[in-house]
């Protein structure tokens, strides 16, 4: 149903996933069982969302083997530094009773707080313990990403960062791809700003799918792994058929120039909210 991508720590993650950003506590475990049973491998969730318990829960209730699943969560701006961090990630694993995540990430890097790189030595020791399979980072720049690497020698296997046609990222891309951290696109629908836009509409009427999964599969055809919402059970449904149909090198282009670098999240070299 999906494809994997290898990381760099010799592990590899579902292309595609779900994400649990604004999914209300009381439906996230039905939304996240729902998902699971229609095929999604990846549960995207953090800290932040409030949601954690439900995650888990629909995880359980999705009855497949805990294996079989790959669970993301995130560390919060305001339990950076190295204990907090170690005790978050022991809370996010109670409040989502499991003993470990595949993933564990920095939300934000906050470099006003200058705590992300105590953070990511903490998320070394859990990896080490066990308690995360993979670790990496999210909204991380090139300067940070740098940093951490040049003072621990260790590599995220990702950075999850806004990406959407209006805000394609090339540069921060191409860096990733050189220090093999894997792209991993969040608002990856843009709030559904370029589904009318020409590039899009053209290339769902040659291929027969709706706008959001032509921008999907344009996610997946420039090598990023990407973690579309939806509460609905016909839009988790649709978002999963991406891997069969081929946008053409003709389209990928045309769909490469409605990038205009506009966000529609929060500035990472500024955020920094608690
Ligand atoms: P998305 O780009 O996934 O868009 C979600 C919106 O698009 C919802 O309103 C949804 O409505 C609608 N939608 C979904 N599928 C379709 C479809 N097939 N057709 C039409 N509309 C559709 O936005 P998010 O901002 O939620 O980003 C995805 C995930 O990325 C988050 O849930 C979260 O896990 C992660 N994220 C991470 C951040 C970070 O800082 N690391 C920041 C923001 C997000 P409906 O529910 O009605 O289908």
């Amino acid at each position: 149903m999906t494809q994997m991508l290898p990381l760099n720590d010799g592990r590899s993650i579902p292309q595609l996933g779900f994400g649990l950003w604004q999914v209300p506590a009381a439906s996230t475990a039905e939304t996240t069982a729902t998902a699971l049973r229609l095929g999604y491998r990846l549960v995207d969730g953090a800290a932040a969302y409030g949601n954690d318990a439900g995650q888990g829960e629909g995880i359980r209730a999705s009855g497949l083997p805990r294996d079989d699943i790959f669970v993301t969560t995130k560390i919060w701006n305001s339990d950076q530094g190295f204990d907090k961090t170690l005790r978050a990630a022991e809370a996010s694993l109670k409040r989502l009773a499991l003993d470990h995540v595949d993933l564990l990430l920095i939300h934000w890097p906050c470099p006003g707080k200058d705590l992300y790189l105590d953070t990511w030595r903490a998320l070394i020791r859990l990896r080490e313990e066990g308690r995360a399979r993979s670790i990496g980072v999210s909204n991380f720049q090139e300067p940070q990403l740098t940093r951490i690497i040049g003072e621990t020698g260790v590599t995220p296997a990702l950075n999850q960062v806004e990406i959407n046609p209006r805000l394609q990222q090339p540069v921060l891309r191409a860096f990733h791809a050189k220090r093999g951290i894997v792209t991993q696109s969040w608002t990856p629908l843009g709030q559904g700003h370029s589904f009318d836009a020409e590039p899009i509409r053209a290339a769902a009427r040659r291929t027969g799918r709706s706008p959001a999964q032509v921008i999907l599969r344009w996610h997946i055809q420039i090598g990023a792994a990407v973690i579309p919402r939806s509460t609905r059970e016909a839009g988790l449904r649709e978002n999963l058929g991406l891997f069969d149909f081929t946008l053409t090198e003709a389209e990928m282009a045309t769909i490469a120039a409605l990038d205009e670098g506009q966000r529609c999240g929060p500035d990472p070299t500024r955020f920094e909210m608690d």
